[in-house]
């Protein structure tokens, strides 16, 4: 097969029957932003709010935040950003914040649970993005990671809305938040699955140990379902929230995880009825491609392919063999 070298992403993510599925960066920082917005990306689906927070012996102050987001929201106007808050703990390790003792990390004091350990950083953080979004165009969300229950996702949201900021959401990265999607997507306005640790902890198996690798795979059919899961949870949550209006109020259900820049399980994530993914700005182009020769009824078929079968090699085979573009892909 010959090697084609694709045109850069041309700004809209749509299947070949014109199904909209925004595609979105992640990025860690103003600079990042910038070069996502040239490689063509409709906005940012993560933004990792480490880099402001890593290497460091204390918290920012409120004004390095204000910079540090302000400078990412400069390069989307008008565009949507995706603020995840901090995501201290197991692979992101911070010194004044999390307790580098804890004998299971990745099962410790991480992400949105530092909020009950450390009070007052999430709060002040929450400050520094309206702030920044204050000065800037942007259509900012914000959500907080590893949210394992309804009662967090509501917490979370009343704090979001404490602060001025209209849309909090959640990530779900956490099998029982999937199962839960209905009762946790009621709590907020939207989801963002995150496949890296959604896989991590569905499977059991570490996401730093390349020797699990087989098992740390998002094509496990164990995930897809959870991810399928999710969808249905937060479509249930649209009807529930709103029963009196004749159009819900759609809530966005997103893949930032590492699954997304694969072009044939970006098919499949679209068939299971997440409505964006957000990638490395790299995968943009190839994504948008493969995208753009399936139907969305096509994407079904390959999702339900994908679903039923009993191994994460079978899947990703089955639906690659049904995907030709791919081979001109290279
Ligand atoms: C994820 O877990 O999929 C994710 C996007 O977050 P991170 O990789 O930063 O944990
Ligand atoms: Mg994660």
């Amino acid at each position: 097969a010959s090697r084609v070298s694709l045109p850069p992403f041309s700004g809209t993510g749509t299947t070949s029957d014109g199904h909209r599925v925004p595609l979105l960066a992640n990025v860690g920082s103003g600079k990042d932003a910038k070069a996502a917005a040239a490689a063509g990306a409709e906005g940012i689906g993560l933004l990792r709010t480490e880099f402001c927070f890593l290497g460091r012996d204390s918290e920012p102050t409120q004004e390095e935040q204000v910079t540090a987001y302000g400078a990412v929201f400069e390069a989307f106007p008008g565009r949507k950003v995706v603020v995840r808050t901090l995501d201290a703990g197991a692979d992101k390790p911070l010194p004044f914040l999390t307790d580098a003792t804890e004998p299971n990390p990745a099962l410790g004091v991480r992400g949105f649970r530092t909020d009950r350990s450390s009070p007052g950083v999430l709060g002040r953080q929450l400050e520094a993005i309206a702030i920044a979004a204050g000065a800037h165009e942007a259509d900012v969300w914000v959500m907080a990671p590893m949210i394992s229950t309804a009662e967090e996702a509501a917490d979370f949201a009343v704090q979001c809305t404490g602060a001025g900021l209209a849309m909090p959401g959640v990530m779900i990265e956490v099998p029982a938040a999937a199962l839960m999607a209905e009762a946790v997507l009621s709590r907020v306005r939207f989801a963002s699955l995150g496949t890296n640790d959604l896989t991590q902890y569905t499977m059991a198996a570490d996401r730093q140990l390349g020797t699990l690798a087989t098992l740390n795979d998002p094509w496990q059919p164990a995930v897809l379902q959870l991810i399928g899961r999710t969808v249905e949870g937060a479509r249930a949550a649209e009807t529930a929230a709103e029963p009196g209006q004749a159009t819900a109020a759609i809530k966005n259900v997103g893949v930032c995880g590492e699954a997304a820049a694969d072009p044939a399980l970006a098919v499949v994530l679209t068939g299971l009825g997440v409505n964006t993914l957000s990638m490395t700005p790299r995968a943009l182009a190839s994504v948008g491609a493969v995208l753009a020769t399936v139907s969305l009824a096509e994407a079904q078929d390959l999702a339900s392919v994908a679903l039923s079968a009993h191994t994460a090699a079978e899947a990703r085979s089955a639906v690659r063999s049904r995907l030709p573009v791919l081979e001109e892909l290279g």
